[in-house]
């Protein structure tokens, strides 16, 4: 028997974890399918919930789709809309729509830097992930759609399922979040706070200051966010949705991509971690006793930096393969 101690020990264990890492940073053969339930999950201070569980399957040496299964549910603050399919139930109705919005979306998917495309298909043998369809005057989020939710957004909402985060400046509306953490969602925020939103010198992000009148203090629940750049499905969705169907452009960037496509593989994904680990969860948890955005000591992620590494990278773009 060999027994191994300090220093070989440690160069033992490395190996394990940087093959265990390169196994994930690999495509997988055709036919092959990956639940991403089996992924070791993070389990770090402010990085949770890297993703909802979905199924990865390598459809052909140059397509990946992920497989996720959507229920749709009528939310507490559900108040009825106006069905274009009557008959239909709600989840078979919505369920059509994300359909038909993700076969759009998946003409325009692709790695810009390798070209491979990636499919985003409803499929019931995945893990189920119940969305709520909830009132008409709300934002959507990824758990919970306005039922007049367009494609773009339908589009931007499942990428958050996938593990995409959001990379756009609050400005007109978003929660806002009190000292003791409380969230309130409003549509226009200085009308409704009544103070001018002050934008950040070190991240970009917008901040609300102290309202004087009220003496209450204001911050945005998500102002530790990283902000990406403008043509992106995680920030402007509307615009993206347009620009890639009008002008072929890929929805994703190459760091989109790799993070759907390779969740498990730390090394590609080192740096959108790192830039979106602050995202809602890690702000909610930090902000009330800190009051400091943890982000701030990576200078990376800083406005161009970031921006740069998750940008559609245009100028070398490549052809995608053709989608069939
Ligand atoms: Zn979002």
């Amino acid at each position: 028997m060999m027994y191994l101690s300090g220093s070989k020990l440690r160069e033992v264990i490395e190996f394990i974890e940087q093959d265990s890492d390169s196994i994930f940073c690999e495509q997988m053969k055709v036919g092959e399918s990956l639940n991403t339930e089996v992924l070791p999950t993070e389990t770090d201070d402010y990085i949770e919930n890297i993703h909802k569980p979905y199924v990865l399957y390598q459809k052909n040496e140059n397509v990946t789709q992920a497989k996720i299964n959507l229920e749709f549910v009528e939310g507490a603050n559900y108040s009825g809309h106006s069905s274009s399919h009557a008959g239909s139930s709600l989840n078979d109705e919505f369920k059509a729509k994300a359909n038909s919005c993700l076969s759009e979306a998946n003409k325009h998917m692709y790695d810009p830097a390798t070209g491979k495309r990636l499919e985003i298909v409803l499929d019931s043998s995945a893990p189920k992930q119940e969305i709520e369809i909830g009132a008409h005057n709300h934002r959507s989020n990824s758990g919970e759609y306005n039922p007049n939710i367009e494609c773009s957004a339908i589009v931007h909402e499942v990428l958050h399922l996938l593990g995409l985060k959001d990379s756009y400046r609050e400005e007109q509306s978003g929660y806002t979040m009190s000292d003791a953490g409380d969230l309130e969602f409003h549509s226009n925020l200085s009308e409704a706070i009544g103070v001018e939103i002050k934008f950040d010198q070190v991240n970009g992000n917008s901040v609300l200051v102290k309202d004087p009148s009220s003496d209450k203090t204001y911050s945005l629940k998500s102002d530790c966010r990283s902000i990406g750049p403008m043509f992106s499905i995680m920030s402007d969705n509307q615009t993206t949705w347009q620009r890639s169907i009008d002008g072929g452009r890929s929805l994703l960037s190459s760091a989109h991509f790799n993070k759907i496509v390779y969740p498990g593989c730390k090394t590609k994904n080192y740096y959108y971690d790192l830039c979106t680990k602050e995202d809602d969860n890690g702000t909610l948890k930090n902000k009330p006793t800190s009051g400091q955005c943890l982000k701030n000591t990576d200078s990376f992620c800083n406005d161009s930096n970031f921006s740069k590494y998750i940008s559609h990278g245009y100028q070398n773009q490549v052809e995608p393969v053709p989608y069939e």
